[in-house]
């Protein structure tokens, strides 16, 4: 029996995740096209100790995280398998990302520069992948237009220093998920970009082992546009990376979220409902208090606008989302008591909910919901129906 605090809690479901990465196998362009894991951000709140040993499991051989703590944090665990750092690490960190023989993105001249002298003083080789910006103007070399010549002969440059090993070399896309207006027209003409600049640096005789652009949207939309390494994120977790995007592939959503009751109460018509009295009770109401809150990753923004469900029934939230507990309108409902479980995403009867529901009321998207579950949220693991482990931030008990 699992110890963990029956307060507010998650349940990952691993084999949900099992169930994706074949999907997203399925669809790979060929049989020698690699799948990396993106866990970062703590595989996108799911816990990254279950969720990489789950891919491990799974065949997974790449991971991407997005900085140098992530990565340890995986080596820590006894993840040995190959680790691209998609964001900045300091250079003087050379030695470390030797030792630990993580792989660092290059996004610019300078940067490489940086690191080269920095691995010669720790006497490393530093795996690195070059980063290039083909329209998404975030990290990169950039190659549109007039700084195409440019960024090849740099790129070139970065691959001569003889402390850096360049295995790869990729790109990210800004539209990917987009299938409306011209958002298909604009992730073909970064592909082109990609592959034009590829074949330049092939003609200088620079073969990258592993070329890669597509992350989950781009991984189910473009097929074609796999090259030997797909870098899907959000979509392991089961979840569409747009509304674009919902139904293209079968994914099942791994996270579950709950909370329980802590008190029943009937207020009467006239009363007021939490912080800044934004709730008028308009009858006799029957109130629950539940402990979740934005603490927990349950946004402020969801007062007055989000439903749970209980006992197989939708509730409202009423009044504001306190830092621990909210209020919902559970007239309605027959029967309900302190104690009784709250299903914030999941199913329970015929009711569901879902992050995009929450993301949508909340103005945002599912990615940075599930980044927002707290830290004091348990998240426990689920495999064949039987719970196998508990990642609790709080007290760092492990299994
Ligand atoms: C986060 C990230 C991904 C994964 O994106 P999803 O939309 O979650 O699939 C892929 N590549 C890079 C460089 C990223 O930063």
């Amino acid at each position: 029996m699992l110890s963990y605090l029956r307060r507010s809690w998650s349940v990952v479901n691993l084999d949900a995740i099992a169930h994706n990465v074949h999907a997203l196998q399925a669809r790979l362009s060929s049989p020698n096209c690699k799948l990396m894991g993106v866990v970062k951000a703590d595989a996108y709140g799911h816990g990254d100790k279950f969720v990489a040993d789950q891919l491990v499991r799974l065949g997974v051989r790449w991971f991407g995280v997005s900085n140098l703590e992530e990565a340890l944090s995986l080596r820590m665990q006894g993840i040995f398998h190959p680790i691209l750092i998609f964001g900045f690490t300091p250079a003087d960190q050379a030695g470390v990302l030797g030792e630990y023989n993580l792989t660092q993105t290059v996004y610019s001249l300078e940067y490489g520069r940086s690191l080269q002298v920095a691995a010669e003083e720790a006497d490393v080789t530093v795996n690195v992948h070059i980063k290039v910006d083909t329209g998404m103007s975030r990290l990169g070399f950039i190659l549109t237009g007039q700084y195409f010549a440019e960024a090849v002969s740099e790129i070139t440059q970065v691959c001569s220093l003889p402390r850096l090993h360049a295995e790869g070399i990729y790109t990210h896309f800004a539209s990917a998920d987009e299938l409306t207006g011209d958002g298909e027209e604009f992730t073909r003409s970064q592909f082109r970009l990609f592959q034009n600049t590829v074949e330049e640096l092939e003609a200088r005789g620079l073969r990258f082992a592993l070329r890669h652009c597509c992350n989950s949207a781009a991984t189910i939309n473009y097929p074609e546009m796999h090259l030997d390494m797909v870098r899907p994120g959000i979509a392991l977790y089961g979840l569409a990376p747009s509304a674009d995007c919902a139904g293209k592939l079968d994914l099942r959503p791994a996270m579950e979220l709950f909370s329980t009751i802590a008190q029943v109460k009937t207020v009467p018509s006239g009363a007021v409902v939490s912080y800044g009295r934004c709730y008028t009770a308009r009858r006799d109401t029957v109130i629950a208090a539940v402990a979740i809150g934005y603490a927990d990753g349950f946004e402020r923004e969801l007062s007055n606008k989000a439903r749970v469900l209980i006992r197989g029934s939708y509730a409202k939230v009423i009044g504001r989302v306190c830092m621990d507990q909210l209020m919902l309108d559970v007239t309605h409902i027959p029967g309900v008591q302190a104690g009784d479980l709250v299903t914030i995403v999941g199913a329970d009867g015929e009711g569901s909910l879902t992050f995009d529901e929450m993301a949508r009321l909340s103005g945002t998207i599912s990615y940075e919901k599930i980044c927002l579950i707290g830290k004091r949220v348990p998240r426990i693991y689920r495999r064949g129906g039987k719970d196998v482990g508990v990642a609790d931030y709080v007290h760092r008990q492990k299994e």
